[in-house]
């Protein structure tokens, strides 16, 4: 069992518990570390975050070891930075991210709505200049998308050129996503080559966060929808190849896999999988029968 790999899962973040309820739940994964929004991922709807609970948090962690600097915030899905009243969103987030002392805010950069990609993505410049400065030490990782429909931030080129129009460079970078990258037409079976390239146009030092998911779909299928791991087109031993990389030793490994559902894929129970994931993650060992496990809490 390797005891310095950084890994969690997306967890909830309850009105009633906040970062205490997140770590609760990333504990019972037996994680590490841990993602969460800080409200639903769909809309902008947030709650004032309350100190008492933060504190508490912050104990459950200092026991178990859990190391505050790698938590990650997901900002909602749907910011376009095109409009103003989610750039003032945007801002709020980083600001209850200060407050609960989190570096990491990741981000999906946009979808191109009504002009061309070269606008969106000249909008999205001139709002992450709005919000980061040096008053906050929160960071917007902005993620690697699949190219579904008209999403932004697709390849190197994207990416880069925001970045390039960034002015707070030391406040902005990037969170690989396994699933996104294989969508979006990367072939991890040769990762190498695709961090050789990273580090050419953009510089490894830019990535701060990975989020591990197998994909349902093919390589290039532009379609981002998640698989648990081992079980889709990427398979366990690319991905624990991914996960084990050294030069990504102290990133924070954030699984966004699919919750569970009965063999007649009714969703009447779902069951989470992280931690029969990171289970098998920790062992290297891919386990055949990972679904039922699972549902049978075995
Ligand atoms: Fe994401
Ligand atoms: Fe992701
Ligand atoms: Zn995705």
């Amino acid at each position: 069992m390797d005891k310095d790999l950084i890994i969690g899962s997306h967890v909830g973040f309850s009105a009633n518990k906040q970062l205490l309820g997140s770590v609760e739940e990333a504990l019972s994964y037996g994680s590490n570390t841990f993602m969460f929004y800080t409200g639903a991922p769909q809309n902008t709807k947030r709650n004032p975050i309350k100190d008492e609970y933060t504190m508490e948090a912050y104990n459950l962690m200092k026991e178990n070891n859990i190391d505050l600097s790698k938590v990650v915030i997901h900002a909602p899905y749907i910011v376009n930075l095109g409009n103003l009243e989610n750039v003032s969103f945007l801002r709020g987030e980083l600001e209850r991210a200060s407050l609960l002392g989190i570096k990491n805010v990741v981000l999906h950069p946009g979808a191109s709505v009504s002009f061309a990609r070269r606008d969106s993505i000249e909008s999205i410049i001139k709002g992450l200049n709005l919000i980061l400065d040096n008053d906050l030490d929160v960071t917007i990782c902005l993620e690697t998308m699949a190219g579904k429909g008209t999403e932004i931030g697709i390849n190197l080129n994207e990416l880069k050129t925001i970045i390039d129009g960034v002015k707070f460079k030391n406040k902005i970078g990037i969170c690989l996503d396994t699933c996104h990258l294989n969508d979006s037409g990367i072939d991890l079976t040769k990762f190498d080559d695709y961090i050789k390239e990273f580090d050419k146009e953009i510089g490894l030092n830019y990535i701060k966060v990975i989020h591990i998911n197998d994909s349902k779909n093919a390589i290039g299928s532009h379609k981002d929808r998640h698989e648990n791991i081992g079980l889709g087109t990427i398979g366990f031993d690319t991905l624990i190849k991914i996960i084990y990389d050294e030069r990504f030793k102290d990133i924070p490994k954030i699984l966004e896999t699919p919750y569970v559902t009965e063999n007649d894929e009714s969703k009447e129970k779902i069951y989470p999988p992280y931690k029969y994931e990171i289970s098998m993650i920790r062992n290297k060992q891919f386990d055949n029968n990972l679904l039922d496990n699972i549902r049978n809490n075995r």
